[in-house]
């Protein structure tokens, strides 16, 4: 269901490519035809006017040179000469008499006697309208020394030719370019969606078949859909990595529980199969061998269970304000008997108070954690120096030991959860702690750290706390 609309909507966004192309090509076509069309209109208007004022000019000079039959001469010369564009003229008397008309037949439906005509000066024009004609005329005119009136026009049919060119031809090529842009958008639209549709098939493949190994190839492009199947690569490596570390924790938690559960189960059938004979006493050794694997199988379980929570925030702290190194000689004073089985000895270097916020019971399950493996894995009569320090943010918790050290090739595992380096395999232990250590000063804001100890064998754990910061 949810790739049959994946694919609805793979197909929805090629069908809105292909629109916004076609959108786009027609939006950008009617642009610039009509910024052509208002720049030819523009042109012809001023190509009337200066026409209507060099003619202007002219029948004015002739009237200057030889009066009414100078215009009446000009007019008929320049009807031979120009023949081609039809013109107005008009002669008339102070009186208002028309002493030399020279209208075309058509001309005549508008009205030559509007009283805007008698303002009319040079470098004024005058627009005369008649309904349901498709064109204007356009007209200038003058005063002339003994008040006749002189005047000129021009029709706007040339205008209304290219408009209505336009009218007709434009929505053929409109359609055209729908027709372009709908074939550029299909093809750029398949070209560009290509990948996805590779990347969305081969999801479903790794769905269907589980292989999470399987990786896209890049196109070598570098553009973001490059980066985006590298980051599809990069997700499923990540992916394959945390399903394989869940796979290598259950199989680890499996192994652990199975060999207190098998103690346990033997123990107590060993007990029924020979329940006449057995003592009491020989019954609560058998019960305490019982309760001893069952906590073990316990311990185990409720660490995973705290390590998860710790590292999902869904661990529950009560926080305080603490001394860290308040708690650092707690620990150290539960640790002394063991260090002194061991002849280790264990010195702790806490100058002044070290205060943090944190939760004190988890706080010092954290330093408890480091000083049980100091001491478990410091050789007898090694020394631990267990250090408290602070600085403006942080509070420090530091272990050194004179242990073997961690090998640099464990030290990016070791707070691995269920990890235990290879020389640890004969001691007891689960491979928790120090996953919890690292859970742990997350949950509180924090890091935990190892590095080998200064000058020689050993290593030097640490745990730093924020001195003061506020727990959402
Ligand atoms: P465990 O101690 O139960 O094995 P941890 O999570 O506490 O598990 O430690 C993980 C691994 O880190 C150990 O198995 C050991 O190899 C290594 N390690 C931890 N602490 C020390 C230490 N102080 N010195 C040397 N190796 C250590």
């Amino acid at each position: 269901m949810f790739w049959k609309n994946l694919t609805v909507r793979f197909k929805q966004t090629r069908l809105r490519l292909i629109l916004i192309v076609t959108l786009v090509a027609a939006a950008a076509s009617t642009l610039v035809f009509g910024i052509l069309l208002t720049v030819l209109l523009r042109g012809f208007e001023m190509q009337d006017r200066m026409e209507l004022d060099s003619r202007l000019l002219s029948y004015w000079a002739a009237w200057q040179y030889g009066g009414d039959q100078a215009v009446i001469d000009r007019a008929s010369e320049d009807m031979k000469k120009h023949g081609g564009r039809p013109f107005l003229l008009m002669l008339k008397s102070p009186e208002d008499e028309i002493l030399c008309a020279l209208v075309p037949g058509a001309w005549e439906v508008f009205n030559l006697e509007d009283s805007m005509l008698e303002f009319l000066q040079p470098g004024t024009y005058v627009t005369l309208k008649k309904d349901g004609l498709g064109y204007d005329l356009r007209i200038s005119g003058s005063k002339l020394d003994d008040g006749s009136r002189l005047m000129v026009g021009l029709s706007t049919e040339n205008r209304q030719f290219l408009l209505s060119m336009y009218r007709r031809n434009y929505p053929w090529v409109l359609g055209a370019i729908i027709i372009a842009g709908l074939s550029v958008g299909f093809f750029s639209s398949r070209r560009l969606l290509a990948p996805i549709i590779r990347l969305n098939r081969e999801i479903d493949r790794i769905i269907v078949t589980g292989e999470l190994s399987r990786r896209l190839d890049n196109r070598g492009t570098n553009d973001e859909l490059d980066e985006l199947i590298s980051r599809y690569n990069r997700l499923l490596e990540r992916v394959e990595n945390l399903i394989s570390g869940m796979k290598g924790t259950l199989d680890a938690v499996a192994h652990d529980l199975r060999t207190p559960l098998t103690r346990l189960r033997g123990h107590a059938e060993m007990a029924l199969q020979s329940a006449a004979s057995v003592k009491p006493d020989e019954y609560a050794e058998v019960l305490a061998t019982v309760v001893e694997q069952t906590d073990q199988a316990v311990a185990l379980l409720s660490a995973l269970m705290d390590i998860s929570e710790a590292e999902q925030s869904t661990l529950h702290l009560d926080l305080e304000d603490c001394d860290l190194s308040l708690l650092a000689s707690q620990v150290c004073d539960m640790y002394a008997f063991v260090a002194e089985e061991k002849n280790q000895s264990l010195k702790l270097d806490a100058p002044g108070p070290v205060p943090v916020k944190g939760d004190p019971v988890r706080l010092r399950q954290v330093l408890g954690n480091l000083l049980d493996n100091a001491v478990k894995y410091s050789p007898d009569g090694g020394s631990i120096v267990v250090r408290c320090s602070r600085n403006e943010d942080w509070g420090l918790f530091e272990v050194t030991d004179e242990g073997p050290g961690v090998p640099e090739e464990e030290r990016g595992r070791i707070f691995e959860r269920l990890y235990r380096g290879d020389r640890s395999r004969g001691s007891r232990g689960l491979g928790l702690g120090l996953s919890l250590v690292q859970a742990l000063s997350a949950a509180h804001k924090g890091m935990a750290g190892m590095e080998p100890a200064p000058g020689g064998t050993g290593s030097r754990f640490f745990v730093k706390i924020p001195a003061n910061i506020s727990h959402s």
